[in-house]
Order: C-alpha cells, then sequence, then structure tokens
C-alpha cells in the first residue's frame, strides 16, 4: 500500500508542535500531527498557566484542549502513533510509526522533553506507587498525608504549592540552598505555612515495606543521613530530550537535543525542529509556541522554494 502524502508532518502536539499544525493548515498546507500520548504536553500538567500573553491564568488541560479544538476546527489530521524513524524518500522523508508510516515533503519535529529521574535506590519500583513526576495529575491520591518533592526549579516549587493544598505537609528537597525557581514562585512559596524547606540535601533512597514510606537524606556539606517519613515523593528535577529515533537524520547535541538555527532548520534540509526539544536558552510556553510559528512559516517558504 502507497504511504499517504503530506506536504508537512508534524511530530508531537505540544504547545510547538500545535502551534505549527495551526499555521500550517492556515496556510493551506496538507499536514499530518502525530502524537505518542496526549496532546498538550508538558502544560496539561499544570494545573495554572499565568504566563501566556492575554490569558492572565487558565488551566493547562483547557489550554491545551483550546488549541486541540482550534486545530479541529481546521479539520487537522491528528494521528495517535510514536515515530519510531525517520528516512530519506524520493520526494521527501518518510516518516516512521508505531501505527504507518507517512510521506513528507516536510517534517517539523517537537517532540518535547520528558522527565528527569533522579536513579536513586527504591525508586522505579515505586513509581506509580508512591513517586510520581505530576503534582496535578496525583496529587489527590496523597490527600492529607506528607509528601516530599524534589527540586529547585519552578516545576518543584509549583508542585510544592500546588501539593501544600491538598497535603498535610509537604517537604521541598533542594540539593542548593539557592533554587532557580522564578521570584514571583518563591515568594508564594515563603508565605505557604506548611510546606518545609530542606536545603543542601539530595534523596538517597526511597524506601516502604509495601507502600512508599519513607525517603533517606543525605545532607550534602555535612554527609550526615537521616530518614524521612512520607507517603510520596514528587520528582522535580529537570527534564530531559527524547530525539535518540533522529539521530542519524538531524545532528544532536552532547545533551541529545536537536541543533536548530533560529529559523528552526535543522542539520537536514527539510526538517525543522520546535519547541523544547531544540537546543535553545529558555523553554517556556510562549517559545515553545513562537517556534512552532517559525518552524511552520519556514516548512512554507521551503516547500514554496520548491514547486
Ligand atoms: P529545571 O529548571 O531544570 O530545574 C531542575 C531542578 O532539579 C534544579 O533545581 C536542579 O538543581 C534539580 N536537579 C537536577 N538533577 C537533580 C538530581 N539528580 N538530584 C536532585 N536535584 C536535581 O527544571 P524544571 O523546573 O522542570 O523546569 C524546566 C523548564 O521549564 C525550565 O526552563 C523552567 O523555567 C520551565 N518551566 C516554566 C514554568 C513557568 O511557569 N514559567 C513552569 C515549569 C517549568 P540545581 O538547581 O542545583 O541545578
Amino acid at each position: 500500500m502507497k504511504n499517504k502524502q503530506y506536504d508537512i508532518v508534524i511530530v508531537g502536539a505540544g504547545p510547538a508542535g500545535m502551534t505549527a499544525a495551526l499555521y500550517a493548515l492556515r496556510a493551506g498546507r496538507s499536514t499530518l500531527l502525530l502524537e505518542g500520548q496526549s496532546y498538550g504536553g508538558q502544560i496539561i500538567q499544570s494545573r495554572k498557566v499565568e504566563n501566556y500573553p492575554g490569558t492572565p491564568e487558565i488551566g493547562g488541560v483547557e489550554l491545551a484542549e483550546q488549541m486541540m479544538s482550534q486545530l479541529r476546527a481546521l479539520d487537522a489530521e491528528v494521528v495517535s502513533a510514536r515515530v519510531t524513524g525517520i528516512v530519506k524518500a524520493t520526494d521527501g522523508y518518510e516518516v516512521q510509526s508505531t501505527d504507518a508510516a507517512y510521506t513528507a515533503r516536510a517534517v517539523i519535529l517537537a517532540t518535547g522533553v520528558t522527565h528527569r529521574k533522579l536513579g536513586v535506590v527504591g525508586e522505579e519500583g515505586f513509581i506509580g506507587r508512591g513517586v510520581s513526576f505530576c503534582a496535578t495529575c496525583d496529587g489527590m491520591f496523597f490527600r492529607r498525608r506528607e509528601v516530599a518533592v524534589v527540586g529547585g526549579g519552578n516545576t518543584a516549587v509549583q508542585d510544592a504549592l500546588v501539593l501544600s493544598e491538598i497535603c498535610s505537609k509537604v517537604y521541598l528537597i533542594h540539593r542548593r540552598d539557592t533554587f532557580r525557581a522564578e521570584r514571583y514562585l518563591l515568594d508564594r512559596l515563603a508565605k505557604a505555612e506548611n510546606i518545609e524547606i530542606i536545603t543542601d540535601s539530595v534523596v538517597t533512597e526511597i524506601k516502604g515495606e509495601f507502600a512508599l514510606q519513607a525517603v533517606i537524606l543525605k545532607n550534602v556539606k555535612t554527609d550526615a543521613v537521616h530518614e524521612l517519613p512520607v507517603a510520596g515523593v514528587f520528582e522535580a528535577v529537570g527534564v530531559l530530550p527524547q530525539n535518540a529515533a533522529f539521530a542519524d537524520v538531524v545532528d544532536l547535541d552532547t545533551d541529545g537535543y536537536i541543533v536548530a538555527d533560529e529559523g528552526c532548520q535543522t542539520s537536514t534540509t527539510g526538517i525543522f525542529a520546535a519547541g523544547d526539544c531544540r537546543q535553545k536558552q529558555i523553554r517556556q510556553l510562549t517559545t515553545a509556541t513562537a517556534d512552532g510559528t517559525v518552524a511552520a512559516l519556514a516548512a512554507c517558504e521551503y516547500l514554496d522554494n520548491q514547486n
């Protein structure tokens, strides 16, 4: 069977991919949006988004739904499939997926990032049974219980604030004594009465008989070790790219991010990268949607020049 041919295949339906689809569809290009799990990317884990211009406050899931309904109104074709590789074809590229192979004259990679794990003893066995990467999704499982959040960035502080409204007590464990989270979040953190901040400390083990019962903490300055009883651990220690499937078709940097210029052009003509998956300084919702715009318009220009 011949593969269906599209002008543009977009890999990933987070804010970058959905914005790219919006621009590609509005430019009249036949467009396919492929998404491995569910659309929305990282924003669906944010209970509140407060830094999207023109929208003072909106739930992350609601914002993702609005973006997708805007695409559906343009008859967007969205397929749930994980992309396994991209190979050069006669007229563009063949995008191979767990669903089928699709032919695209141009490809936009918008694969986002995934959660970094702590990599400590006991972690793997408790994932989904006490260890979580999403406070908004899983917080209610720990209602009125004591939990730990690990990390010092925006996600960790946001998670601690979300959990402080659900749990009886939240320990925020950070490996340094200064946080990289933004000032407005740190101001809120300072006001939360049931959040205890534990700095200069790392988790060395997550333990429990059947359910998760405690974490072992080590103070990195004194080497002192102590056990902290908690029912849940929310890991917010940053993100990792997931671009291994594209390593033989576009250049990746040493951290695995796709190397692309400010026009979102990768090392391979006709393949563009948008959002958190590409090498860049600032990974925000607004920079992801900006990339989606740039990548789609660049792809359209590339196709125009081919005609
Ligand atoms: P992040 O900013 O990279 O912060 C990760 C945190 O985890 C850092 O505090 C880091 O410590 C710590 N960490 C890393 N590896 C660790 C380990 N093995 N053990 C213990 N701690 C470890 O990640 P993020 O908070 O997920 O944010 C990712 C990006 O999304 C950022 O650009 C962020 O600004 C953005 N974001 C924005 C918003 C928003 O509303 N504006 C919300 C969420 C995320 P060190 O500080 O010591 O390195």
